[in-house]
């Protein structure tokens, strides 16, 4: 009898969760932000930005609903890339939501006189005031099983390539430079995570000038595996340098973007020259002046016009490198393989 009490206990303490030794990502829709929730092996949680402040709080609602999902109670770290109201705007709403217990970001704001953007600014510093971390290229966020290196932050890049990484870039040769970009967008704090040989890169909003320092003439980043297209899958030209892009060789791009954000022309253009580029997901199908770059509609969260629902996409891996990328509004999955 004490025995079967015994097992009886032991099944209880089995987590209930599909994966719970796999790494999992989700791209939360806040309408053209960027809120990217990442839950490690073993039950850790890191996001990267908060979306938007807006009056009904429905980005941090909508963060909210998806940790409910991943089972997570507080977020371990918060990474916000830089100050714009898109990225920074959600975290006072979501402060009073879940508990974060750090705060990460690149340092003061170079815009907190922006008339749009330096409200935002002043509303987290009354958050996080007396919380903050300053990450710099080359710190490691202190998760336990996944490696997660910042490699851009307030407009500099990592020192030397990561490992394996760092041979002559075939695609500098003649690769156009832009001047520097004076903006947030250029201090966007960027981070590399490792799980395997399972590489995601986020660089947030990170703009061209500063693609081509982590690129050129060597390639500082390597190769990686998924990418989380950067300023909402390269809305404008000021992100997107094909030497950067090319070079990274990404198997999936995944595109967080709004119906009228992502896929400017030049950009839709360079992802069709990826090498190995196996597939691209969107979180919004894509009908402004971008209407013509649409991947299949499986494979797109939000379908154009009402009900907006706020679907997003997952990504789930397991630590063999098989990749399980999942539509929220659908159920429609499909795996790939790690190279
Ligand atoms: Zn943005
Ligand atoms: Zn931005």
């Amino acid at each position: 009898m004490k025995k079967l009490v015994l097992l009886a206990l032991l099944v209880a303490c089995i987590p209930l969760t599909a994966h719970a030794r796999n790494l999992d990502i989700y791209w939360i829709d806040v309408e053209g932000g960027a809120a990217t929730l990442i839950v490690t092996p073993t039950g850790q949680s890191l996001l990267v930005d908060t979306g938007w402040a807006v009056p009904d709080d429905r980005d941090a609602k909508r963060i909210f609903r998806v940790a409910q999902k991943a089972g997570v109670k507080k977020i371990d770290y918060l990474v916000v890339t830089h100050y714009h109201g898109d990225h920074v705007g959600g975290v006072p709403a979501l402060a009073k939501l879940i508990p974060i217990e750090h705060f990460l970001d690149h340092g003061d704001s170079v815009e907190a006189q922006h008339p749009r953007w330096g409200k935002d600014w002043e509303a987290y510093k009354a958050v996080v005031a007396g919380k903050r971390t300053i990450l710099k290229p080359g710190d490691k966020l202190p998760l336990k099983d996944v490696d997660t290196l910042v490699v851009t932050a307030d407009g500099h890049t990592l020192a030397s390539p990561v490992k394996g990484a760092g041979g002559t870039n075939p695609y500098c040769e003649g690769a156009q430079r832009k001047p520097a970009d004076k903006t947030e967008n250029q201090r966007s704090v960027g981070l590399l995570l490792t799980y395997g040989k399972f590489k995601f890169l986020d660089l947030g909003d990170l703009t061209w000038d500063i693609e081509m320092d982590l690129a050129c003439p060597v390639n500082k980043l390597g190769t990686v595996t998924l990418f989380q297209a950067t300023h909402h899958g390269f809305t404008n030209d000021y992100s997107g340098a094909p030497a950067h892009v090319l070079a990274l060789k990404p198997q999936l791009l995944i595109v967080n973007n709004d119906k009228m954000k992502g896929w400017h022309n030049a950009a839709w253009d360079t992802a069709a020259k990826i090498q190995g580029l196996e597939d691209i997901w969107q979180v919004h199908q894509a009908i402004g002046p971008n209407r013509d770059h649409n991947v299949k509609p499986e494979q797109i969260a939000n379908l154009e016009g009402p009900p907006d629902e706020g679907r997003g996409l997952m990504a789930s891996i397991s630590p063999e490198g098989k990749i399980t990328v999942t539509n929220e509004r659908t159920g429609f999955s499909k795996s790939y393989t790690t190279r």
